[in-house]
Formats: structure tokens, sequence, C-alpha cells
């Protein structure tokens, strides 16, 4: 039996033209950092895939369902190693279809690389396809939809047999397209917009308000957690938060408390876009989805949008809960944004909260209190904790100028 290695698929990142060896070097740094915790011997590319190989038996194995989770993978196979021996090969096609789950029917494909090989891919098929059907008498071969396909991919000296392949996140590898902020806060939608841009290349780089010290640092905690279940797959190198509770309270105090909520928000998207200034991002994400509570009308998002230049983007605007409750589920932040947590959000809140904002009244509120003053104390007071996150490039200067937290444990 030969050994085991990871066979990485990837689709986007191959129409990408000129760009396509820069997309694929980013891929395999991220598969790199992800796999950092196992003892990965190499990643290289051949023929279209990217070839993930350990030193140490039963690794491959374990980190299949991790590279599943990398954006830019769109699928993931595990895969056996062997020479070109055809009974070398013949013995990794057996081994292959009894780990493909339960099946009825089977297909061999066969692909080379390289013509320098004397057997095509139809003299592969054949031969690989008497050897199974001799070691599993009663499957039947069908050419057309068979629950399990054997693949024989023959690339130089190597030949690459596997049968056990999962879809992958897909998406473009995070790196390729800059940095974006998110508003996070610990609920169940902010995670999952911050991961959906990371699945379009994009290095998030959250924001958090908290209710300090007003409210426990709760909320802080969580934000960290659903940093940490993202990762290493999702690479998140550092979290900006901002103690709100202070400036929450003097808005409460200063506005009407109907439109307190959209006060909060200008200034966290203010706040937001000065950090987005300092970090070189190039747009703002929310976890909005219309109508979904009070705040998220499309008067209300138009009376909190137009205090930044920067671009919005808004990936579950258009989704159901139950939708969203689903990714979350998926990428496991689910469980922590399910526990309770104050935040700026539970603070200060009015009991009927404007649904539909007239911006008349919206500049009359926020010329009650020093909104300038504020966004710079704000920014000036931001603190940040840094994560291990390869694609994160850190600012420089920053350093002197805000408290560094650690991360908690
Ligand atoms: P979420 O589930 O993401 O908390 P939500 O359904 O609770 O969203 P809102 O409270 O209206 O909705 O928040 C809308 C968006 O504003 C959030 O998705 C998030 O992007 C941003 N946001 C809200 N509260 C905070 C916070 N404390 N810190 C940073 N961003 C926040
Ligand atoms: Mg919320």
């Amino acid at each position: 039996m030969g050994s085991r290695v990871c066979l990485v698929h990837y689709h986007e990142i191959g129409l990408k033209g000129k760009n396509r060896a820069r997309f694929e070097h980013i891929l395999m740094d991220n598969l790199k950092a992800a796999l950092a915790a196992f003892s990965v011997a190499t990643v290289t590319r051949i023929s279209g895939h990217i070839l993930v190989t350990f030193s140490v038996a039963g690794e491959a194995e374990r980190a299949f369902p991790l590279i599943a989770r990398v954006p830019g993978v769109a699928r993931v196979s595990l895969a056996f190693h062997t020479n070109r021996d055809p009974r070398e090969y013949g013995q990794a096609a057996i081994d292959a279809l009894a780990e493909a789950g339960d099946f009825e029917s089977f297909k061999v494909a066969a692909r080379r690389s390289n013509t320098d090989y004397e057997l095509t891919s139809l003299d592969l098929n054949r031969q690989v396809g008497e050897v199974l059907c001799e070691a599993y008498p009663d499957k039947k071969v069908l050419m057309h939809d068979p629950d399990a396909v054997v693949h024989v991919l023959v690339v130089q000296g190597s030949v690459y047999v596997y049968a056990r392949s999962v879809p992958g996140v897909g998406g473009l590898p995070q790196g390729s397209a800059g940095k974006v902020m998110t508003l996070l806060s610990s609920g169940i939608d902010s995670p999952v917009a911050t991961w959906m841009l990371a699945r379009r290349g994009a290095v998030p780089v959250p924001v958090h308000f908290s209710g300090r010290p007003q409210t426990a640092d709760t909320s802080e905690q969580l934000v960290e957690d659903i940093v940490r279940a993202l990762a290493p797959a999702v690479q998140v190198g550092r979290v900006y938060v901002v103690p709100f509770g202070d400036c929450q309270r003097e808005i409460s105090l200063a506005c009407p408390g109907a439109l307190r909520v959209i006060m909060y928000r200008r200034i966290m998207y203010a706040v937001t876009e000065r950090l987005a200034a300092l970090e070189g991002a190039k747009a703002i994400v929310t976890g909005e989805s219309l109508g979904q509570v009070a705040s998220q009308t499309l008067e209300n998002i138009m009376a909190v949008n137009e205090v930044v230049d920067l671009p919005v983007f808004r990936p579950l605007i258009g989704s159901d809960k139950q939708e969203i409750i689903a990714r979350a589920k998926q990428i496991g932040t689910y469980e922590i944004s399910t526990q309770v947590a104050p935040d700026c959000c539970t603070l200060f809140m009015p009991r009927r909260p404007e649904t539909h904002a007239k911006l008349d009244a919206v500049h009359e509120a926020w010329e009650l209190f020093d909104h300038e003053a504020m966004i710079e104390q704000l920014v000036a007071a931001a603190e940040y904790v840094d994560f291990d996150a390869p694609c994160y490039r850190a600012p420089r200067a920053l350093a002197e100028r805000h408290t560094v937290l650690a991360p908690r444990a």
C-alpha cells in the first residue's frame, strides 16, 4: 500500500490567466499555515492540483477535513501515492474503493499528465477496472453516474489513486483580495459575514464595540472565541476592540431615545472607517440582513451609511435567518454566538427604536453631541488583540498608540 497524501483541487483560481501562479502560491502558503499543527513534508503543484504530503503516518487522514475548509479549495481528495508498478496502484485502487462508503456501482477515471507512460488513459481504465472487478465481484461497473469513482492520476514517476473526496468551501485564497474591516459583534450574523468575505479572498480585520466599562468584557471573550473557531482554515490576524460604553451613555443622555441606535451605529461606522485608513483596508463589512431587526430597514441603513465614504458590504442582506444559522453551524461559530453576553447592543437600548428614520431628524440628533471629538477619542482608545495569521500584515507604527491586549486562553 502506498503512502497517504491530500490532493487539493481548485476551480476559480484556475481561471485567472496570468494571475494563476500568484493565486496558487497564496493558496499553498495558506494551506501551510492552516496545517501548521501537522507534520507537513511538502506542498507542491502537480498537474493542476496542489499535493500535500506528510511525514507522519495518519496525518493525511486527519488533515483532510481541515483542508476542505480553506478558502480557495474546491475539493480535496485523500489519495494513495504509489510508484508506476501496476501491482502497487492496483492494490491502492482496491483499498481506495474500500473507503468510498456504501456503493453498488463504480467506474475508474484514469488520467496521465505526461505521455511518456506506455499506457493510455483508456488502457489504465481497463487495467485497473479488471483488478477491481476481481476484488469486488458483486459490484457493477457503470459508466454513467456510478456510486463511486476511483481516480487514477499518473504524474511523472508517481501514481495517485483515490475514491474518497469531499467538496471544499470554494472561493478564493485569502490574501488575494486585500483587507476589509468587519463589524463583528458576538451575534450570529456578523461572524458569517466575516467568513464570507474571507472566502472571497479578503483578509478580514474585525472591529468589536464592547460595552466596557459599562458592562463586563464577556462579548470580547466571545469575539476571540469566534476568531479561534474560524482558524486555522480562515485567518484573522487582528481584532480591534473599542470600549464604547461611556460614549453610549453620553449619546443616550443627549439624543432622543428613538434615534439612539442610529447614533451608535453612525459612530461605529465612522470609527471603523478611521481604523480602515490605518490598516489600509478598502471596505467595511456588516452582518445586516434586510428588515431582520429595527435598525436594518432601508431608511435606517441609509441613515447610518451616509457617514462613511468607503464601500459597505452586507453579504447577508438577502439571506433568511435560517440560512445564516445553517452557515454559522457549518463554520463552527453558532454555538459561541448563542451564548448570552451583554455588549454595546444591549446597553442603553431605547424602548421604541425608530424603524424608518427621517434624515432631517437624524442630522439634528447628530449635532446634539460632539461626534467628531467622540470619534477621535474612540479611535485613540481602540485596543487590539493579535492572532497567528500569516496572511495578515499589521500596519506599522500602531503599537505605540494603541493598547495591545493579550489573547485570552
Ligand atoms: P449580529 O448577529 O451580527 O450581531 P444582529 O442581527 O444582532 O447582527 P444588529 O444588532 O442590528 O443585528 O447589528 C447589525 C450589524 O452591525 C452586525 O451584524 C454587525 O456587523 C454590526 N454590529 C452590531 N453590534 C456590533 C458590535 N458590538 N460591534 C461591532 N459590530 C457590531
Ligand atoms: Mg447583534
